[in-house]
């Protein structure tokens, strides 16, 4: 890799990160700064026509990995598992209007039900959603979460489970999100990084830092360099496997939402570049 100090080609911002902004004022902030990628949390459009959200972000320029997040599969009724179904078809369509290479996919958990059975439907969802998603040109991303989420947001916990659920359904519009947040503890880490990217099936490469101690299990994410994750090392294996796509950033902190998202965008592109730089 030959980045520069300036080199922020391969940079985009989750909207999440900076939620107390508008999409107009991330969409304007991300621009001037140069950071060209922007991935979109369904929040961040909720009630707004999928138009006028392409209008503001191609306006800025933007370019964007993905729409965030669908799925949420799981339910011991299959009735509701298809209304789940037909919601994400929905989502697969804002994807493609808004412009977004990927929906990426929380898989979803419910408390009581076999962890394996559960795996068992969202293979089962994904299979139903591949004709919208061949028809819009969009890919689906599964994001195995950490372990602590387990029992009510994400049966798919590793590297391993999401690479299972691709080799299972086989097909060029799947394949895994690699969330460091949610996977760096994993012993087998490097190993299903370079099983999944012989498949061509990593998309998607989200970047932060897992604060320690944590001190909420779901807003207290750090910005890289904040936290222990070994960030060089993860990025050095993905990068290995030839992943050239987006590197984003998705940092949910009621920390840092609470500081002025300036402030807090500039220390962003910095450590993005410190980090990038030192490693490559
Ligand atoms: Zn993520």
């Amino acid at each position: 890799m030959n980045s520069s100090k300036n080199d922020l080609t391969r940079l985009a911002i989750h909207t999440i990160t900076t939620k107390p902004w508008s999409l107009e004022e991330a969409c304007e902030n991300y621009a001037s700064r140069g950071v060209p990628g922007i991935s979109v949390w369904i929040e961040a459009i909720e009630g707004r026509k999928t138009n006028d959200v392409k209008r503001i972000i191609d306006r800025a320029g933007l370019e964007v990995p993905a729409l965030v997040r669908g799925g949420f599969f799981c339910d011991p009724s299959p009735s509701e598992r298809a209304c789940k179904i037909e919601r994400n078809k929905g989502l697969l369509a804002s994807a493609a209007e808004i412009g977004a290479q990927m929906l990426v996919l929380v898989v979803g958990a419910v408390p009581g039900q076999p962890l394996a059975t559960q795996r068992d439907w969202v293979r089962e969802a994904i299979e139903k959603l591949l004709p919208t998603a061949e028809q819009f040109g969009v890919q689906l991303a599964i994001e195995p979460l950490h372990p602590m989420y387990a029992g009510d947001r994400s049966c798919v916990t590793t590297l391993g489970q999401a690479r299972r659920i691709c080799e299972q359904i086989d097909h060029a519009l799947v394949g895994v999100a690699l969330d460091v947040y949610h996977v760096w503890w994993d012993e087998d880490l490097d190993l299903e990084i370079e099983r999944i990217g012989k498949r061509g099936e990593l998309f998607a490469f989200h970047l932060c830092d897992w604060r320690c101690p944590t001190r909420d299990m779901l807003n207290d994410r750090a910005l890289m360099g904040d936290g222990c994750i070994d960030l060089a090392r993860i990025r050095a294996a993905v990068h290995t496997t030839g992943f050239e796509g987006w590197e984003e950033i998705e940092i949910f902190s009621t920390e840092h939402w609470a500081n002025d998202q300036s402030v807090f965008l500039d220390q962003i592109i910095d450590r993005y570049q410190r980090f990038a730089i030192d490693n490559d």
